[in-house]
């Protein structure tokens, strides 16, 4: 099932995605009931699929990218946290920041928590937390990654945190490609099974340090490839089973 926020006329509107067109729902992107009410998709803009409480990241989970920048694999889930003011809906600009020169892009599979998963113990805990999935790019600053040492600032820019274009409640396959294209050339390319750490390894982890909550979204980190964004480019992340994450890139 596609489930998406959508824009049509005035309203902001919960729907479920259906070839051509847009089934309008109740009730919370967890919870969703059909109305009966269709729209044509494409009266329809694709927003953000949701406003995370909190979005936890993982650095260096793809052993071909944490080589490429010179770190070697963490021997336990490297975590760090973006400001959910970062996330912003397909689309929509990605902001260069004047504090940076060099702002690169990192295509993700991103993970939707749909209920509270504290301390889990087993994989089936975990599955059972899992709302959908969705494509995430973790906008990096890269060069203020390195002055930094810690990674608030450089991934906590607004609009460094695109979502997209809708979750979905199957997951992509074990071996699912996500790829990077800016201006339609390929820049990375990776399976979701080249992850150093799984999804339901990592979730657990992040549950024995904090409680995820439903809304809550963790990005489980890129394949190697990672390069620079700028002024006019248009980037795209898309992981086979989810879609196409597009998103333009201007100056701030
Ligand atoms: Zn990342």
């Amino acid at each position: 099932m596609i489930l998406a926020r959508a824009r049509v006329g005035g309203a902001v509107l919960l729907v479920r995605v259906e070839g051509e067109t847009l089934h309008v729902l109740e009730g919370s992107l967890f919870a969703p009931r059909d109305t009966g009410r269709t729209v044509p998709r494409a009266s329809g803009t694709f927003l953000a699929p949701l406003r995370p409480g909190k979005v936890v990241c993982v650095g260096r989970n793809y052993r071909a990218h944490a080589t490429e920048l010179g770190n070697a694999v963490p021997a336990e889930p490297l975590l760090f946290i973006k400001p959910a003011t970062a996330v912003i809906g397909p689309d929509e600009p990605i902001v260069l920041p004047p504090q940076s020169r060099r702002v690169e892009h990192e295509g993700e599979l991103a993970v939707v928590l749909g209920r509270t998963l504290h301390e889990a113990t087993s994989s089936e805990q975990v599955r059972a937390a899992i709302g959908g999935y969705t494509c995430a790019n973790d906008v990096t600053a890269r060069d203020l990654q390195k002055i930094d040492t810690q990674f608030t600032r450089a991934k906590g820019f607004d609009t460094f945190c695109p979502l997209g274009p809708w979750m979905v409640t199957e997951r992509p396959g074990a071996t699912a490609s996500v790829s990077v294209r800016v201006n339609g050339q390929s820049r990375q390319r990776g399976s979701l099974g080249g992850m150093v750490f799984g999804v339901e390894e990592l979730l657990a982890f992040i549950s024995q340090v904090m409680t995820l909550e439903a809304g809550d979204v963790v990005l489980t980190g890129t394949p190697e490839g990672v390069g620079p964004l700028v002024n006019g480019d248009t980037v795209e992340v898309e992981i086979d089973g989810i879609g196409i994450l597009r998103n333009g890139v201007q100056a701030r």
